[in-house]
């Protein structure tokens, strides 16, 4: 026994220190592992597992949508990135450069993908000649790099997983609409999937991409009070077209620039799936993105028929389209409760020789240890039935959490001692005037996190400033 107890001992309690119980869980849960490569992390199956199923179902709302995928090249050349200047500024301080091939020096660098706007920019150029060719409707999946200083597994690593989908228009109302689209893709992934709710609105112009005309985002809010930045979809208008001479004749024969558009989701999201569920055993993972939804412990499984129910519980579960899992290991059962726990494995069937003989199996759901205990034939209906409580319930337990934190000020005062004592959501007006959203960063150390989509007349003035307001937007601290 104490051995198990060391076992979930090892994790320090969330509220005691959020930010170590983040490492602990990410490492004891086995999702990451540090590299020897400095801000660059290994992940580990139960960690990459998560990212598939991300990959997978995000991949199909995609081409829904008629989004195709590409591979573009790793490496871009320093003219090629340095066609768009406000894009090149933005990315410049963190980019990483190949300066030789071998022995031999390069004539130009080329700069080690940041993101791929430039490089998706240089072959619309060659592809795109008629309003036949438009839309143009591009994703991959793939690895970028930017030289972080300070780095933390998922929420901010030198080298991360994403997909940048990258579009091309004919008309600035369908790169608008495509823009939006993609937003809602993410906003309902991340509420139906992954049980986080979202706040969706738009970046401020501080706050928007590099070379971009709009920045539309998700916000969502962690455990602790801070707010995670989980997908960002931009509209770049024809600035890009123009820098990079994207053109198409129209109907009429005439020369048009087009309109493009760009929106990732990386790893990130997975940083944000720890921290809104988990609880001091480990990961919690909704049921609908967990790699194994239900996990079968045998209890004193050298008596007769356990392991052989156990086995036969999973085929039945599989077979009804479970991800199910047998931990015969000869770990004790404490043991295997705290792994299967410290993992996020959303249901837990145990099974041992009282239960054979009575004919039942006892169903444990991982966030509330609700326990339930079941005949045999019943398992898979109850199993499900759980499954489907379980997700909803997260999503509704998440909305609580992020409705009772949101708050409201009128002015700077009371808007400073939100910021210090409530962690948070603050919803205010403001004028719009980025010499405020600077004053608040620096003397509070909230950023603006979104013009809400859904705007609410709060009053008049800007809480900064006093001056007339013209939006209601969001502020926090943030990852
Ligand atoms: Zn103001």
């Amino acid at each position: 026994m104490a051995k198990e107890k060391k076992f979930v001992e090892a994790i320090t309690p969330m509220a005691e220190d959020f930010a170590q119980w983040y490492t602990d869980v990410v490492k004891k849960a086995e999702l990451v592992e540090y590299s020897s490569i400095k801000g660059c992390m290994i992940l580990r199956p139960n960690g990459y597992a998560i990212w598939e199923n991300v990959m997978h179902q995000l991949d199909a709302k995609f081409k829904e949508t008629g989004v195709e995928n590409v591979s573009m090249p790793l490496f871009i050349p320093e003219s090629l990135l340095q066609k768009e200047k406000d894009h090149v500024a933005g990315f410049a301080p963190e980019v990483a450069w190949v300066t030789h091939g071998g022995n031999e020096k390069l004539q130009e660098r080329l700069c080690v993908r940041p993101t791929s706007e430039t490089l998706f920019c240089d072959l619309y150029k060659n592809i795109v000649q008629s309003h036949r060719d438009l839309p143009k409707l591009y994703n991959q999946w793939c690895s970028v790099v930017r030289w972080e200083k300070t780095t933390r597994p998922f929420l901010r690593t030198t080298e991360f997983l994403w997909q940048e989908g990258h579009t091309a228009h004919a008309t600035a109302e369908e790169a608008e609409e495509r823009t939006v689209l993609m937003l809602n893709v993410y906003a309902d992934f991340c509420e139906n999937v992954l049980a986080i709710p979202v706040i969706r609105g738009r970046k401020t112009d501080k706050e928007k991409f590099a070379g971009a005309h709009s920045t539309y985002t998700i916000e969502a809010l962690m455990h602790d009070g801070k707010a995670l930045q989980s997908g960002t979809s931009h509209n770049f208008g024809d600035g890009f077209a123009r820098a990079f001479g994207i053109q198409y004749s129209d109907k009429e024969n005439k020369l048009q620039y087009v309109h493009q558009t760009s929106w990732g989701l990386s790893t990130r999201i997975i940083g944000a799936i720890i921290m809104v569920h988990g609880d001091d055993s480990g990961l919690v993972l909704p049921p609908r993105i967990a790699p194994t939804q239900i996990m079968v412990i045998p209890i004193a499984q050298h008596k007769e028929g356990v392991t052989e129910k156990a086995l036969e519980l999973k085929e039945t579960l599989i077979k009804a389209g479970f991800k199910t899992k047998v931990d015969d290991t000869d770990k004790s059962p404490g043991w295997k409760f705290s792994e299967q726990e410290m993992r996020g494995i959303p249901l837990r069937i145990e099974i041992g020789p009282k239960d054979l003989e009575a004919g039942q199996a006892v169903l444990v759901r991982r966030d509330t240890r609700e326990k339930r205990v079941v005949p045999f034939e019943q398992v898979t209906a109850v199993a499900s039935a759980m499954l489907e409580q379980m997700q909803n319930d997260m999503l509704h337990r998440a909305k609580a959490h992020l409705e009772s934190h949101i708050y409201e000020a009128d002015d700077y005062e009371s808007f400073k001692e939100t910021v210090a004592t409530k962690p948070g959501f603050i919803k205010t007006m403001w004028c719009g005037d980025e010499a405020c959203e600077l004053k608040i960063k620096e003397e509070t150390g909230a950023t603006s996190r979104c013009m809400p989509f859904i705007q609410e007349h709060l009053g008049d003035t800007c809480v900064c400033c006093g001056r007339p307001a013209k939006v209601m937007i969001y502020w926090g601290k943030a990852y």
